[in-house]
């Protein structure tokens, strides 16, 4: 009920909301008298109908509360109009049920809460004013139904949190064939390119390589020569480097690696690089945290990461970078109080040449996705505008 984004759904949610209408008119129209208890019947079938009619409109957390509040006095004031309609009270107990269908966890316990705060009120009114005058059917076992009420309350709590933990597996399912998709994407396009450019580099290597040997060249135009089979081979290793992210596992050693140490070099290297501007580095790691991976990579990873978190932040922010011990797991946390992202911007991670940097390349982090995935890792970011980002990475621990 959350998206209408297709004109099917809307189709179908004003065909189900026209036969709530027809039913509670029908309910006011059918074998009643046209008094003050009509009127006041009438009043709440018009608020309660407007607030399903233009939900989708303004689909905010603010209609649905504002449509779960009149469906729960509606359906009170009917149980108080017609106390000799007991089955009024059945749809007091299924009051939260009508939350469910929002799929918004706040909203349902919202629900739930009203709705004990208007039974208790109501059971109080019937057994201490009433006493069974109007509704007799309750009075009479008045513990039996309050057992009653609570058991279907516990009852939708279960239906509600099953069905809410399903739709979250399958929301995280969706993200990782994503994110698998974006993965075989970047595979071939990093393909793609490096073999487009490695071969005119080859080329030009080669010819190079010929014309350096040539007699005829004076001393510095040799060196010359030289400078440009260096950079090409600069050039070419880059991109080896880069096809090594779309065929993973070519020949690389996997080390027992300490976390503590690879923290602190990629630390000094960044340092060591100007790349900290006035901005510091906070490590906080627990001892002998290993973990099995290629240490060079490893250290691609965090310098990627801490990169970013350093550029997001601002000038002499400190960024903070903890490694802790969980459960079988190390946990890496590299925490920045930067710009932070929206979660619009958070789905694009990893999405090759995704960057919001004028010279940023948007590859730091689709190579980072690949190392922490390779691993059998897991790397979550949370993140909020102006707020600053946390990065969580996992990684399985190995026994020193
Ligand atoms: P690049 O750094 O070259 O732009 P990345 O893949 O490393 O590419 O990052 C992609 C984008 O993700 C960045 O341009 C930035 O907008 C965003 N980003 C990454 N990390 C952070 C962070 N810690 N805080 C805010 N934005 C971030
Ligand atoms: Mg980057």
């Amino acid at each position: 009920m959350k998206e209408f984004n297709g004109r099917l759904h809307k189709k179908y949610y004003y065909m189900i909301v026209s036969l709530i209408i027809v039913l509670m008119i029908a309910g006011l129209l059918v074998d009643n008298p046209v008094n003050s208890r009509f009127a006041v019947h009438g009043v709440m079938i018009v608020i309660i109908s407007g607030c399903l009619l233009i939900y989708p409109w303004y689909e905010n957390a603010w209609m649905r509360y504002m449509t779960v509040i009149s469906s729960t006095g509606y359906f009170y004031t009917l149980f108080y109009l017609y106390p000799e309609t007991w089955s009024g009270f059945i749809l007091l107990c299924f009051i939260p049920a009508f939350s469910i269908l929002f799929f918004d966890k706040r909203l349902f316990y919202f629900s739930l809460v009203i709705n004990f705060a208007f039974i208790a009120f109501t059971f109080g009114y019937i057994g201490f004013v009433d006493k069974g005058q109007d509704y007799p059917y309750i009075y009479t076992d008045l513990v039996g139904n309050v057992v009653n009420f609570l058991a279907s309350q516990v009852l939708l709590y279960f239906i509600f949190h099953l069905t809410n933990l399903r739709i979250q597996k399958q929301r995280v399912y969706y993200e990782q064939v994503q994110q698998a998709e974006r993965m075989r994407t970047t595979g071939q396009l990093a393909a793609a390119v490096a073999h487009e450019i490695r071969n005119p580099l080859t080329v030009v290597n080669g010819f190079l390589q010929f014309y350096v040997e040539n007699p005829a060249l004076s001393q510095s135009q040799k060196q010359n020569f030289s400078l440009m089979i260096n950079e090409l081979d600069t050039a070419e290793h880059v991109i080896s480097q880069f096809l090594s992210v779309s065929k993973p596992d070519q020949g690389e050693k996997v080390d027992n690696v300490d976390i503590e140490l690879v923290l602190q070099d990629v630390t000094e290297l960044l340092n060591m690089y100007g790349l900290l501007n006035d901005n510091g580095i906070d490590l906080n790691v627990e001892k002998d945290c290993h973990v099995a991976v290629n240490s060079i990579e490893f250290k691609q990873l965090f310098i990627n990461l801490m990169k970013n978190a350093i550029e997001a932040s601002p000038h002499s922010g400190s960024v903070k970078v903890t490694a802790t011990k969980v459960k079988g797991h190390v946990c890496i946390r590299i925490i920045d109080n930067g710009r932070g992202m929206s979660q619009e911007e958070v789905k694009n991670l990893g999405t090759p040449f995704y960057s919001l940097k004028s010279k940023g390349t948007g590859l730091g982090l689709m190579i980072c996705f690949n190392i922490v995935e390779k691993y059998k890792g897991t790397i979550h970011f949370d993140s909020e505008t102006g707020k600053g980002t946390t990065v969580t990475l996992r990684f399985p621990l190995v026994d020193v």
